[in-house]
């Protein structure tokens, strides 16, 4: 069984999700069905296995409703011989597990391409056998964590000292593994029901090289992978139009792909004239005429590039290389391509940001208005999250960020310029889930059934009887360089010492 926290609609949109369903289903030795919150294939009499794609922190509540639904057991620690073993992966748990860790026998930490296989071969090897050694053997297959056979520990003050292996022969740390292929992933399914309907989406390129210090797209899934125009990326588009006309390319950065001029070229193909194109966020640095003109030719609207600030010294703590003009520029490239409206992103609460760079944002938004009257401009705006594996982790949430969401509101609305923030309350609890070990793992339990109301979280945090990560230490402060951090035993691209020293060169 493999399920998706959330509707039919909003899963089968999830490309991740479609490529694991698609792996398992091509395996002549597994018979997989699907499970959303509104709807599911017919159930299977006796279940081996129970995937759980994860690629929002705030759903895992919605997870342990999926799991009870199932009749399985909600703690790893309760279930028995006959129970699925419950495993999961994706970003949010490759980052940092621990908060959900007692809930799942088995998480991938990586590309799927690699894990799956192995996860499944392992398996298959020791199907009959007791839960436990099916358990030990997982655990032998490089990537995949299984929590119940390492335990944390905490010293007297409550400080955790490190999450170690139970027993001789576990691996003391686990290495996220990294697929090299020259294929990334493509749709598998195409169907009207989709949040984007009857789209085909393209994986473009995979993790990006630009290294922004709080990106978790970037510093989690290094290196930067572009899989080549003739053999991979052309292929995997073809295979999708002759069932549709929508395409999205998707990946971090799509346009730094180094063929992607190419590939827009070969979209500007007459053949393709009732295609729609689109592409997900977009470098601004990268944006040209030519991106413009196609993408207002193939249907798009408008451009999404983040900016994060419209400081330029801001821009250069989180090593964001781009400079204000190249911003003016891509908006002038959108509009005088044709496309209605650009879309920017930016951030509140960064480390070391001052109310003046908040004011510079909204200067920058006012200025480029004047610069290119008829464009809609629209600015969305979250705050500053600090995410596992990036120079970032050690930082924490800063509560100034809320008052900064209010007054980037109070300068651009009068002008007419759309404001998105995200909800800082919310911002908060996502910084909970990102930093916390263990023990916060009964909260998630507890929470279900008010997990939509950011009181509910508070509610059940407040009332949890057992120890639990202290709130404004996990979430608002800033942590020291040799703290054990709970993700430690986890090995991600770069080394902690690395993420470190990027850290200390953007706020030093
Ligand atoms: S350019 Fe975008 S995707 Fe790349 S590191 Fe920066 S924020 Fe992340």
């Amino acid at each position: 069984m493999l399920a998706f926290p959330s509707t039919y609609t909003v899963g089968i949109t999830s490309l991740g999700y479609q490529v694991v369903w698609a792996t398992l289903a091509q395996r002549p030795d597994v018979d997989v069905r699907r499970l959303f919150t509104d709807q599911g294939d017919p159930q299977h009499r006796h279940c081996d296995l129970f995937g759980l794609s994860l690629s929002w922190e705030l759903d895992g509540p919605v997870l342990l409703d999926l799991l009870e639904q199932q009749r399985i057991p909600i703690w790893a620690s309760e279930r028995g011989d006959d129970d699925p073993i419950v495993f999961g992966g994706g970003p949010v748990l490759t980052a940092n597990p621990e908060p959900l860790a007692p809930f799942f026998d088995a998480v991938l930490l990586g590309d799927g391409e690699l894990l799956l296989p192995a996860f499944i071969d392992a398996l298959q090897e020791c199907r009959t056998a007791p839960r436990a050694e099916r358990l030990r053997r997982l655990a032998a297959v490089p990537g995949v964590y299984v929590p119940s056979l390492y335990a944390p520990r905490y010293s007297s003050d409550g400080q955790l000292l490190g999450v170690e292996p139970i027993e001789a022969g576990i691996p003391g740390t686990i290495e996220k593994q990294t697929w090299r292929g020259n294929t990334l992933s493509h749709s598998t399914v195409i169907t009207p029901e989709a949040a984007w309907p009857s789209i085909h989406m393209v994986e473009v390129v995979r993790s990006c090289p630009e290294l922004c210090r709080f990106c978790l797209a970037s510093y989690l899934t290094l290196p930067f992978r572009t899989p080549s125009l003739d053999d991979g990326l052309i292929p995997a588009v073809e295979k999708g139009l002759g069932a549709t006309q929508r395409l999205g390319l998707l990946g971090a950065s799509v346009t730094q792909h180094p063929q992607f001029g190419d590939l827009l070229q070969w979209l500007d193909q007459d053949r393709f004239e009732s295609t729609r194109v689109s592409v997900s966020s977009v470098r601004a640095a990268t944006v040209t005429p030519e991106l413009g003109r196609i993408l207002a030719k193939r249907g798009s609207k408008s451009l999404t590039i983040a900016i994060e600030s419209g400081s330029e010294r801001m821009r250069e703590v989180v090593n964001k290389k781009l400079a204000t003009e190249e911003i003016y520029a891509a908006a002038r490239y959108a509009k005088e391509g044709g496309l209605n409206g650009l879309k920017l992103y930016g951030m509140a609460g960064l480390p070391s940001e001052t109310e003046a760079d908040i004011e510079a944002t909204a200067e920058l938004l006012l200025q480029l208005k004047k610069a290119t009257p008829g464009l809609r401009l629209s600015l969305g705006v979250s705050t500053f999250v600090p995410k596992a594996h990036t120079p970032f982790q050690w930082q924490g949430v800063r509560p100034e960020a809320e008052k900064r969401l209010k007054l980037l509101g109070k300068r651009l609305k009068p002008k007419g310029i759309e404001l998105r923030p995200e909800s800082y309350g919310w911002s908060v609890i996502q910084a909970l889930l990102s930093r916390s070990d263990r023990r916060l793992a009964p909260v998630i339990a507890a929470v279900r059934g008010r997990h939509e109301k950011l009181g509910g979280w508070k509610q059940a945090y407040r009332e949890a009887e057992t120890p639990l990560p202290p709130w404004e230490e996990v979430i608002h402060q800033n942590w020291e360089a040799e703290r054990v951090l709970p993700w430690e035993h986890l090995n991600g691209p770069l080394p902690k010492a690395t993420l470190r020293k990027h850290h200390d060169e953007a706020l030093t």
